[in-house]
């Protein structure tokens, strides 16, 4: 069997590439190894239409919308490796299946590492999250804290950003001479006050989040945490050996989103740091459109 396009990954960016795929009437298969990036957290927000859905039934849905497109078959398994070359290409997954696909969409999201802190993994989702606009209503007005992994963020006034959702807004800063002078003047304009010590331990109740302990001794009260922990890729995309931007991001054409590699596309967080669900729903839209575009001007 000779699939049109196969896509690895079935969270919001591979749902939608197969979705505008399927209503191409193309042949399409869907990887999914299981492990979703937001699996620690209850509810997707930030969604138009799907505002305070839970994760697993934003994917049940989109998979039950498909099912009325017969092209589109699912395959929960990881896939292991591609090889092969557009028009040709061969996966093989964990349980030894092979297929044979055409045009390749990576839409594998991106692997957040945890933190080597005490208390950070068990509160990552519940308490520590990336990004306000998806779980900051829920929590505004309480304790908030900022862990500045380096300054480019900060620089980026994200700490003073979370003012909007808390008047109570704190960062932990590791290390005094990382941070600019510039960046400190304006954390004490929007009144954000800093503690400069590593972060010993976070102090958590279940996956709740109490109290930050710091190295120099002190311990504060806080009870959401906003983080950006290193990324990487999966070790698939890492296999591929395609062109990376310098963070780690897999470089895609803006309009086609075609990767380094001839006939292998990419969609999703593994391609930005502009990282949600309907920006990934998004890129995977486009990313299927122009596979079947470009499917349709090449000889079969
Ligand atoms: C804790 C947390 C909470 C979040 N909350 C929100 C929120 O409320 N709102 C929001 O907009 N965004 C939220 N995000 C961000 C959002 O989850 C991502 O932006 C979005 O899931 C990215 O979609 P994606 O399809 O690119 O990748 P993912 O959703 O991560 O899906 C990738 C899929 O690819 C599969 N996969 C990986 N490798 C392989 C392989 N080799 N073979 C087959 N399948 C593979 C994985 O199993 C996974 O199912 C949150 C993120 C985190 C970490």
């Amino acid at each position: 069997m000779l699939y049109d396009v196969a896509i690895l990954g079935a969270g919001p960016s591979g749902l939608s590439a197969a979705l505008a795929l399927g209503r191409a009437s193309r042949r399409v298969i869907v990887f999914d190894a299981g492990s979703p990036r937001n699996e620690a957290a209850t509810h997707i927000h930030n969604f138009v239409t799907r505002d305070g859905t839970p994760p697993e039934e934003f994917r049940r849905l989109g998979r039950e919308q498909l099912g009325k497109y017969p092209g589109v078959e699912f395959m929960d398994e990881a896939v292991l490796s591609v090889e092969g070359e557009r028009d040709d290409f061969e996966l093989l997954t964990v349980n030894e299946t092979r297929i044979k696909a055409r045009r390749i969409i990576l839409c594998t999201g991106m692997i957040d590492e945890m933190l080597d802190i005490p208390g950070f993994s068990e509160a990552w989702g519940h308490s520590i999250y990336q990004c306000p606009y998806c779980h900051g209503w829920e929590v505004k007005g309480q304790r908030w804290g900022y862990l500045a992994i380096g300054t480019e963020a900060l620089a980026h006034g994200f700490a003073a950003m979370l003012k909007n959702w808390s008047d109570d807004v704190v960062v932990f800063h590791p290390e005094e001479e990382t941070l600019p002078d510039d960046i400190i003047a304006g954390l004490e304009n929007h009144n954000v006050s800093r503690h400069v010590s590593p972060v010993k331990r976070l102090v958590v109740d279940g996956h709740k989040l109490t109290h930050v302990e710091l190295a120099d001794g002190q311990r504060i009260a806080c009870n959401v945490l906003f983080a950006h922990p290193p990324q990487h890729q999966v070790k698939l995309v890492q296999s591929l050996e395609l062109e990376l931007d310098p963070q780690g991001f897999v470089q895609v054409d803006t309009m086609t989103r075609q990767t380094s590699r001839p006939g292998i596309y990419a969609s999703g967080d593994l391609t930005t740091r502009a990282q949600g669900a309907i920006m990934a729903a998004a890129t995977g839209t486009q990313a299927g459109a122009m596979v079947n575009y470009e499917l349709s001007m090449s000889p079969t």
